[in-house]
């Protein structure tokens, strides 16, 4: 049972042993009893230490990653948070320019305080890349394609660059999930997941997950900023999550195929600017994605010819997207970013980005041409 597909349809189903239930139970206790003795017999103490539910989902994740160990959290920043507590102060982090920005913004309001340094590059310029690695770099944090603008970057190229600086990769694989992209086998050291997408993939949970390629010192101190700092993701979160992910795979084929039709469709159109979408030939990161990926991706995003208000106003005609932010869920999304986003973001006035769900085609093509105005 090696393929990817198949692991996940069997996801957190191995028969409960006491009953022959073929899903495997939540498993809400909050403590775990001792044997006369004093030990632990079945391994669990205490829920926010370890909880058998979780356990399921972090294997899963960790398994499909091809990593040794996961780490689940109550969400995406929570387990960003852990990743970069696990670091010192005056370790340096580089960052990529375009990135979720919530990882910035912890960095800038919480950890730069606390003697972090970080230096933000365009990742797909190696030069850049090569110019901001220094003897105090520690980890660089890549995401690719990277939120909101698409950009991709040579996960293995750029992997052969940290690790001769003697630093660690991180990978926020939320867009791609383990079934589009494997960062641990291109030589990455961590990767991280916002179980909020695409793993749960029904917009019905707040959950993250950080898995390692080897456990270390560094990934002993994660494991120890969960199990006392306890931003756990909790055991329904981790059970919906695992009842998300048995669909991932039909899912994200659908998915993947409407965002490709609709970058099609809105690269051609006159009132476009610039369509985001690393399946289309014309991306920046065409090649490199073709390569490391095993398909595009279900998040495009595009620059509407005209003014941030107008974009705005064009969002506000779609009758199909939802107009929400967040993504990965079976209803599609649209979202005007730059509203959203800090002041000092990079993001484009005018880009609109969509997530696309499991709407029929045309539906979604009918309500982009409605966005856009025909
Ligand atoms: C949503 C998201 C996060 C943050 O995850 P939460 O679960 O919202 O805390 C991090 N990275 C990416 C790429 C995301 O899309």
């Amino acid at each position: 049972m090696s393929h990817p597909h198949t692991r996940l349809a069997h996801a957190g189903c191995e028969p409960d042993p006491s009953t022959g239930a073929v899903v495997a139970p939540i498993h809400l206790s909050s403590t775990f009893e001792r044997a006369a003795d004093g030990s632990y017999p079945h391994g669990y103490i205490y829920g926010r230490l370890g909880n058998p539910t979780r356990k399921d989902f972090e294997e899963a994740v960790a398994g499909l990653e091809g990593g040794t160990r996961g780490f689940a959290f109550a969400s995406g920043m929570a387990a960003s948070m852990s990743v970069l507590q696990a670091l010192e102060p005056g370790d340096h982090l580089i960052l990529p320019e375009d990135l979720y920005y919530g990882v910035r913004n912890l960095v800038e309001t919480t950890f730069a305080r606390w003697g972090l340094r970080y230096t933000a590059v365009d990742q797909t310029d190696l030069g850049a890349l090569e110019a901001a690695l220094t003897p105090e770099t520690r980890l660089v944090w890549a995401e690719t394609p990277s939120n909101p603008q698409l950009k991709v970057v040579d996960l293995a190229t750029i992997a052969e660059h940290v690790k001769a600086a003697g630093a660690m990769l991180l990978v926020d694989g939320t867009w791609t999930t383990p079934l589009l992209q494997r960062p641990l086998e291109l030589g990455a050291d961590l990767v991280l997941h916002s179980a909020t997408k695409f793993l749960g993939g029904h917009s019905d949970l707040v959950g993250g997950v950080v898995v390692a390629k080897e456990e270390n010192a560094f990934t002993e101190r994660i494991a120890h900023l969960q199990q006392i700092g306890g931003a756990v993701m909790d055991p329904f979160s981790a059970w919906l999550a695992l009842r998300g992910m048995r669909s991932l795979g039909a899912r994200l084929r659908l998915q993947c195929e409407n965002a490709s039709t609709l970058a099609a469709y809105l690269e051609e159109h006159p009132r476009v600017r610039r369509t985001y979408y690393p399946g289309l030939p014309s991306h920046q990161g065409h090649a490199t994605a073709a390569r490391q990926m095993d398909d595009f991706g279900a998040m495009l995003s595009f620059e509407f010819d005209g003014s941030g208000e107008e974009a705005l106003a064009a969002v506000a005609r779609a009758r199909v997207f939802r107009r929400a932010t967040s993504l990965g869920g079976t209803e599609s999304l649209i979202e005007h970013r730059a509203s959203i986003e800090p002041e000092d973001s990079p993001t484009p006035p005018s880009l609109i980005r969509c997530s696309t769900g499991l709407e029929h085609a045309d539906d979604l093509l009918e309500d982009l041409a409605r966005v856009l105005g025909d």
